[in-house]
C-alpha cells in the first residue's frame, strides 16, 4: 500500500472506531448529474481497500454501476437520506491513482462534465463492466522455489521459465517476448510451481535498439531545455514537417527512460499508422503499449495494465490515452497538437491536449506539444510566456520544403475538377518522372448535388437540412450528416423527367476522369473506399512502392503519412476551406494546406504544390507559399483579439437538440431569460441556429457563452447549468455543454 493509501486506511479505521457511525463513502457514478453520491461501505469492506480511487459496485436506481471513491466522509450529504451501502469493491489491486483521479475531479469541474462519467472514461471497460482485471504476471509458488536444481532438466523451456522467475515476479507479456509460451506457463501453474499474481513491474530498460543520429543544433537546443526543466512546464516545438520534432521526442523520451519514467505520447486519431510504432520500436527495446480505437478487448485492457503496472516504457495512442493511469510517469507528448481529433465531439468533451498539459502539472513532470502548424491558442500561450517555444526551421531528411504555387481558375476550361495546367503536371509527374502525386479534396462520393433539369428538383435529405450526395458506383444517394440512404433515382421524383445531372464535384468523379485520362494506377483514399486497419495497410503498401501512381483522397490524406516518393500535390478546390463559417475556418485552411505541402518532396528535391483556386490573391495562400504558417497565425490572433474570440476570450455553448423545430430554442430563451444575473465580463449570444439546422431529424440550437476571463466564464456557466438542470423541457429534448468548443457551425 502506499503511504497515502496507508493514512487514508488509518483514518478510515480511526473514524469507525471512535464513532458509532459507519464512515460515508462520497462516490463518483457514471450517470448524467453533475454530482457525488453518498453511500456506505459493502459489507465486505476491508479498510485497506477503500482509498480514494477505489473502484466499488453500487446499486443505482434499477441498475448496477461501477462508481470510483472520491473521498470519505464522516456525515452524509444530505442528512436526511436513507443511505444504501455499495455492494463490493471491484477490484482490490486496480484504483485510480491519486494524481489521475485529481485531473478527472478537475476535467469534470472545467468541462461541467458529470464527474462519475469523467472517471469512468479513465477506466477499462472491465472494470465498468464490475469484472476484476486478470493478473498478468507470475511468480513462483513455495514448491516452485523449494525444487532442486536440475529437476526439470528434460523439459527446457520449463527449467528456463522458472530461471527467469528466480529473480521476482514477471509480467506474462514480457515473458511471452522472452520466447516463453502460454501453454508451458499453464504447465508449469498445473504443476503447482507457479501462480499468477499482480506484480508490480520494475522500470522498464532504457536499452537501444540503433543508435540515434546527433541532434542539429536548433533541435539540441530544443531537447537540452526540454531535458533540463524541473518539475511542470509546457513546450512547443514549432517545426516545419520534416524538421526532426519525432527525433527531439525520441531522444527526450531516451532520457525519460534512462531516468526510469515512462513516457505518455498522444497522436491524432488518423496517425496510429503502423509506420508510427515502427519507429518507436525501431529505436526502443522496452515494452510500448499501443493504445488507440482499432485494438481488440484483450489487447486494449494488456495495453492498459502494461501502462498501468509501469511494465511499458513507451504508451503511444489517440486522445483517450490521456486518462490511462502510468505507475512512473515522466514525460507527456502531444504530436500534432493542433489536430482536432484531440477534442472529444460527443459526451465528455474534452480536449487530450489540454488534459495532458493538466496532467503533467498535476505530475510536475514536462510536457512536449509539437506541430508543424500550432493552434493559434497554443501560438497565443507561447506569446504570453506560458509556453517555452523552440522553432525548428530546417529539414533534416534531405528535401527542401516544396514550392507552392496557386493557379487561377477563373475562366480555366476544367474537367471533373482538374485544370489542364494541374493534369499536365500530373502527366509529367507520373509519367516522365516515375513518382507519385497525391491529390487533395475534401468531399467524397461522386457529387453532392443531384439536379432535375427539367423542374429544378434537389435530391435532399428528409431527415436534415442538407442535400444528399451522389455516390453513382453504389447507385446511391446518401446523407452525409446522418448516414440515410436511398437507391438513385432514374427519374426525377417530382416530375417524371429523366433528365438528372448531378452537380459539385467529389472524388468518385475525379477518379473516373483520371482513370480515363491517365495509364497509372489512381487510388481513392477515403472512408468510403477503404475502411480500418486495411486502409491504413493500404495506405502503407502505396506509400512504399515505388510505383508511380496518383493518389486521391480527403483529409485522411494530410495527417502523419509519410510518402517519400510523392513529387506533386495538388489541391483541388481550395475555395471550399476559404469560405467556412466558423471563425476557425482561416486557421484550419492554413493548417491544411502547410500539412498538405509538407507531404511532398520529404525525400527529394523538386517537388511542388499546386493550389487550384478562384482567389489567387488571397494572402493565405502568398503566405503558405512562403512557409510562413506562423505569420498568418500570428495575423489570425489579431483579429480573434479584436473580436473577443478565442483563445483571447473565453467560449462554451450550450446546444439544445429536439423534433420540433422551435423547442430548442424556447429552451434556451428562457434558460437565458431565467438567468439572475451574469458576471459582467460575459456575454450571451442566441440562441441561434446551428449551421445544420436538422439533423437525423433533430433541429439543433445553440447559445454562446463568451467571457473575457476563465473564472467568468466559469460562474455564468455555473449558473446556466444549474438553470438548464432545474428548468422544465419537452421530454425529447436534449442538451449539453461544450467548453471550449472546436466545432461551433
Ligand atoms: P518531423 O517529426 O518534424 O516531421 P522527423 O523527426 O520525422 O521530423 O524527421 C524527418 C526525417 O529526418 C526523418 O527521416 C528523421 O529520421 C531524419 N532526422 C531527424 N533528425 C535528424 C538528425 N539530427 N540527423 C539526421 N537525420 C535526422
Ligand atoms: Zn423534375
Ligand atoms: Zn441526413
Amino acid at each position: 500500500m502506499t503511504a497515502t493509501g496507508a493514512q487514508a486506511a488509518l483514518c478510515y479505521a480511526r473514524r469507525v472506531s471512535t464513532e458509532a457511525q459507519a464512515p460515508v463513502l462520497r462516490l463518483a457514478v457514471p450517470a448524467p448529474l453533475r454530482r457525488l453520491f453518498d453511500y456506505l461501505p459493502p459489507p465486505d469492506a476491508d479498510a485497506e481497500n477503500l482509498i480514494p480511487g477505489a473502484c466499488l459496485r453500487v446499486p443505482f436506481g434499477t441498475r448496477e454501476l461501477t462508481a470510483v471513491l472520491v473521498e470519505i466522509s464522516n456525515a452524509p450529504q444530505d442528512p436526511a437520506q436513507t443511505l444504501k451501502a455499495a455492494l463490493a469493491t471491484v477490484d482490490n489491486r486496480t484504483r485510480l491513482p491519486e494524481k489521475l483521479l485529481a485531473l478527472c475531479l478537475w476535467a469534470a469541474a472545467y468541462y461541467q462534465h458529470p464527474v462519475g462519467e469523467v472517471c469512468a472514461a479513465a477506466l477499462p471497460r472491465r472494470l465498468r463492466d464490475g469484472r476484476e482485471m486478470p493478473l498478468h504476471a507470475w511468480r513462483l509458488t513455495l514448491r516452485g522455489r523449494g525444487l532442486p536444481e536440475g529437476a526439470l532438466a528434460r523439459a527446457r523451456s520449463q527449467a528456463r521459465t522458472l530461471a527467469l522467475l528466480q529473480a521476482g515476479p514477471r509480467g506474462h507479456e514480457s515473458l511471452r517476448r522472452d520466447g516463453i509460451s502460454t501453454a508451458v506457463l499453464r504447465e508449469l501453474a498445473a504443476k503447482g510451481l507457479i501462480e499468477r499474481c499482480a506484480g508490480d513491474a520494475a522500470a522498464p530498460t532504457a536499452e537501444l535498439r540503433e543508435t540515434p543520429p546527433t541532434l542539429a543544433a536548433e533541435q539540441h537546443s530544443a531537447a537540452q531545455a526540454i531535458a533540463a526543466t524541473d518539475g511542470f512546464a509546457c513546450h512547443l516545438i514549432n517545426g516545419i514537417t520534416g524538421s526532426g520534432k519525432t527525433e527531439v521526442y525520441l531522444q527526450l523520451i531516451e532520457r525519460c527512460l534512462v531516468a526510469g519514467r515512462q513516457a505518455l505520447v498522444l497522436i491524432p486519431e488518423i496517425g496510429l499508422t503502423p509506420q508510427t510504432l515502427a519507429r518507436f520500436s525501431a529505436r526502443f527495446a522496452c515494452p510500448i503499449a499501443a493504445l488507440h480505437s482499432g485494438l481488440a478487448t484483450g489487447a486494449r485492457l494488456a495495453a492498459w495494465q502494461a501502462a498501468a503496472s509501469g511494465a511499458a516504457g513507451i504508451v503511444i495512442g489517440t486522445r483517450s490515452a490521456v486518462l490511462t493511469p502510468l505507475a512512473r510517469p515522466g514525460l507527456f507528448i502531444v504530436d500534432e497538437e493542433h489536430d482536432t481529433s484531440y477534442k472529444q465531439q460527443d459526451g465528455f468533451r474534452y480536449s487530450a491536449r489540454d488534459v495532458a498539459i493538466k496532467r503533467a502539472q498535476l505530475e510536475a513532470v514536462p510536457v512536449v506539444l509539437g506541430s508543424a502548424t500550432p493552434s493559434v491558442e497554443s501560438l497565443q500561450n507561447a506569446r504570453l510566456g506560458r509556453f517555452h517555444e523552440h522553432v525548428l526551421s530546417a529539414r533534416r531528411g534531405g528535401g527542401a520544403l516544396p514550392a507552392v504555387k496557386t493557379i487561377d481558375l477563373k475562366g480555366l476550361p476544367m474537367e471533373s475538377g482538374i485544370s489542364p495546367e494541374l493534369l499536365l503536371a500530373i502527366r509529367d509527374t507520373t509519367g516522365r518522372d516515375r513518382r507519385q502525386t497525391l491529390l487533395f479534396l475534401n468531399r467524397r462520393g461522386y457529387a453532392p448535388t443531384l439536379q432535375c433539369h427539367s423542374c429544378g428538383w434537389v435530391g435532399e435529405c428528409k431527415n436534415c437540412s442538407a442535400r444528399l450526395t451522389v455516390h453513382l458506383r453504389q447507385r446511391r444517394l446518401q446523407c452525409h450528416h446522418c448516414g440515410a440512404k436511398q437507391t438513385l433515382p432514374e427519374l426525377c421524383p417530382t416530375c417524371g423527367s429523366p433528365r438528372l445531372l448531378t452537380r459539385g464535384l467529389g472524388t468518385e468523379q475525379t477518379e473516373a476522369f483520371l482513370t480515363a485520362a491517365l495509364s497509372c494506377p489512381i487510388h481513392r483514399i477515403d472512408s468510403d473506399a477503404m475502411r480500418g486497419r486495411d486502409a491504413m495497410q493500404a495506405l502503407l503498401d502505396i506509400a512504399e512502392s515505388e510505383e508511380p501512381c496518383v493518389i486521391l483522397g480527403t483529409q485522411m490524406l494530410t495527417k502523419g503519412h509519410h510518402f517519400p516518393r510523392v513529387q506533386l500535390v495538388g489541391v483541388l478546390d481550395a475555395d471550399a476551406l476559404l469560405f467556412s463559417a466558423d471563425f476557425r475556418g482561416e486557421e484550419r485552411m492554413a493548417q491544411l494546406l502547410t500539412q498538405v505541402a509538407g507531404r511532398a518532396g520529404r525525400e527529394s528535391a523538386g517537388a511542388r504544390v499546386l493550389v487550384q483556386t478562384h482567389h489567387p490573391e488571397s494572402e493565405l495562400f502568398s503566405a503558405v507559399a512562403a512557409g510562413a504558417y506562423t505569420r498568418i497565425a500570428e495575423r489570425l490572433l489579431e483579429l480573434r483579439r479584436s473580436a473577443g474570440l478565442p483563445p483571447v476570450g473565453q467560449l462554451a455553448m450550450l446546444r439544445a437538440d429536439a423534433p420540433g423545430e422551435r423547442d430548442g430554442e424556447h429552451f434556451l430563451r428562457a434558460l437565458r431569460a431565467s438567468l439572475p444575473r451574469l458576471p459582467a465580463d460575459c456575454e450571451l449570444i442566441g440562441p441561434l441556429p446551428a449551421a445544420l439546422s436538422r439533423r437525423a431529424g433533430r433541429y439543433r440550437w445553440q447559445l454562446w457563452c463568451l467571457a473575457a476571463t476563465r473564472s467568468g466564464l466559469r460562474r455564468a456557466l455555473d449558473e446556466l447549468l444549474q438553470g438548464a438542470q432545474s428548468m422544465k423541457r419537452p421530454s425529447q429534448l436534449n442538451w449539453h455543454v461544450d467548453v471550449d468548443p472546436i466545432d461551433v457551425v
